[in-house]
């Protein structure tokens, strides 16, 4: 015992001023751009002490870190859309770094620093905001919520103008990017570029068609927070939120399609639990700082949670299902029923949503197919089909698709038809959005005449215009 302690004070005395001398370097540095921020990360040997802060006239931000020496160059950095102009290093004190960044534009700067992941080791992550001009609609998402009541005469509906007839909002969230590749598969394809192509076909889908809109929630490669990702999807005005995944599984063998949505009481089964684990982990990997619910958040959480959350878990479910029934047309499913679990990226009270894992990566089978383009534009239409399936039949009051609905210019089918007085197979064509043909082959009409009470079948058609 004595000899052990004896030994262990020895050998501290020896190894503190050791580790002391030895100084923690910096082996790269990475930047990423997204469309408010930009993310510089440091590659380190071990943790460091620092600080930042910013200096004016010119713009520049200082990172001084002890104990640290630069052994990477800080190069690509600069150009681009990145805010920086120049890098300049320097030693401040024997053993302080100094990193001078010089900006074309004022920024606010974050930073924190991150432990090792299975990924990369030690990390120091700089996240410099834009500041966006104080006018101007970027201001109005953080407008309190409750406007004071105006005079101003509210229009009657039916006097609303055409334009008065909204977009479906759909926010597609490709999960991961920037630092979090996501699940990587056996040829190295990463997760992070598969969902963001399959996003981006989505959201070219969902645009070609009348009466939507999809907002890409990532438009580039680079990292947000989970609770980022649905304040952004709600500052859209999002009527529905998409996440795309495409992950893996300690088994190999794991394969198909899965759709997910909320639970508030545990997973339905272990993959989805074990899914919702590593998905949530995303912000340790990716680096989401100190995320902190807002006030607004907080509020959210307290009251808004138990009003809403289940109603819009319930159109979560009904969506889900919808989507997951599409998708088994093309795809094989790991479960025919939408699968539910604690993902922090659903935890959306105000509106529905889903988590859609298109395949697991880490089959070697389906990874390549992932990679496919043409396995992605069918991967895209399936969710596209399911998503219009669901506003078909739930349309939002005072949307476009709504309006269609209400003037019998919507139809969903297929479904039955009682002939009524005076109606012929081409009114009834007509009226449906269908051909007189396909009417009639529908129900093998041999003749154009129909007797009152008799029972129609209304073959499936799709929005009016298309
Ligand atoms: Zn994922």
């Amino acid at each position: 015992m004595r000899l052990h302690s004896l030994l262990a004070a020895f050998f501290v005395c020896i190894l503190l001023p050791l580790e002391a001398l030895a100084m923690t370097q910096i082996n790269s540095v990475r930047l990423w751009r997204a469309p408010d921020n930009t993310r510089l990360v440091f590659d380190l040997t071990g943790p460091v002490e620092h600080s930042v802060f910013t200096l004016s006239a010119p713009d520049r931000i200082v990172i001084d870190i002890k104990q640290t020496k630069l052994s990477a160059e800080l190069k690509g950095l600069t150009g681009g859309n990145s805010p920086i102009t120049q890098v300049r290093s320097g030693n401040r004190e024997a053993d302080e770094l100094r990193i001078v960044l010089d900006i074309s534009a004022q920024v606010t700067p974050k930073s924190f620093t991150l432990t090792p992941n299975q990924q990369y080791g030690h990390r120091l992550v700089v996240d410099l905001f834009d500041i966006l001009p104080s006018s101007g609609a970027n201001q109005s998402a953080t407008a309190p919520i409750s406007k004071p009541p105006t005079t101003a005469v509210t229009p009657k509906l039916s006097t609303l103008p055409t334009s008065s007839k909204r977009d479906i909002v759909v926010a597609i969230d490709a999960g991961h990017g920037g630092e979090d590749p996501g699940a990587i598969g056996p040829k190295g394809v990463r997760e992070k570029d598969i969902v963001l192509k399959i996003a981006q076909e989505l959201q070219r889908q969902i645009n070609a068609e009348k009466g939507f809109r999809a907002e890409l929630v990532r438009t580039g490669d680079y990292f947000i927070p989970l609770r980022r990702r649905t304040d952004i999807a709600r500052k859209k005005g999002a009527d529905l939120f998409v996440s795309i995944h495409a992950d893996a599984a300690p088994r190999a063998a794991a394969f198909g399609a899965s759709v997910f949505a909320l639970s508030d009481s545990g997973a339905t089964s272990e993959t989805a639990r074990w899914l919702a684990d590593s998905e949530n982990r995303s912000d340790l990997i990716g680096g989401a700082g100190n995320v902190k619910l807002d006030d607004k958040d907080a509020m959210l959480a307290g009251v808004l949670l138990d009003l809403s959350m289940t109603a819009s878990l319930s159109s979560s479910l009904d969506v889900g299902q919808k989507v997951l029934s599409n998708m088994g047309r093309i795809t094989p499913l790991h479960k025919k029923r939408v699968e539910q679990a604690g993902f922090m990226v659903l935890k959306s009270p105000d509106m529905p949503s889903i988590l859609v894992e298109t395949g697991f990566i880490s089959n070697p089978n389906e990874s390549t197919k992932l990679a496919n383009r043409s396995h992605q534009q069918a991967l895209a239409r399936s969710i596209h089909s399911g998503i219009r399936q669901f506003f078909q039949q739930n349309p939002p009051p005072g949307s476009y698709v709504a309006w269609l609905r209400d003037s019998g210019k919507l139809a969903i089918g297929p479904r039955e038809h009682v002939v009524r007085s005076g109606e012929s197979v081409s009114l009834l064509a007509q009226r449906y959005q269908i051909s007189p043909a396909q009417l009639r082959s529908a129900n093998n009409l041999k003749s154009d005449a129909l007797k009152i009470g008799q029972i129609l079948t209304v073959p499936a058609t799709t929005l009016a215009g298309q």
